[in-house]
């Protein structure tokens, strides 16, 4: 388990706090879950190969419990006291 229960609250708190809990935008679906763990973002420079190490955006994910339907939000934003 990458988070704590004390983590997920504050994520989802936050989601709640900062009105980002509104319904799924594909299915409509109200119910969401935060994935257990962080994802990289990595912006890149050049479309056709990969780089990785110097810039990213670490983020927490979000599933819908009905489609699947991935998303993905700024942990730096979202919780700016803990990054
Ligand atoms: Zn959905």
């Amino acid at each position: 388990m990458a988070f704590s229960e004390e983590m997920k609250k504050k994520i989802s708190q936050a989601i709640n706090d900062k009105g980002a809990d509104k319904s799924c935008e594909r299915c409509g679906y109200q119910y969401f879950t935060v994935l257990d763990g962080y994802f990289r973002q990595d912006p890149q420079d050049d479309p056709y190969s990969v780089q990785l190490g110097e810039k990213s955006v670490p983020s927490f994910g979000v599933a819908c419990e009905n489609c699947g339907n991935l998303s993905f939000m700024a942990a730096k934003v979202l919780l700016p006291d803990e990054f």
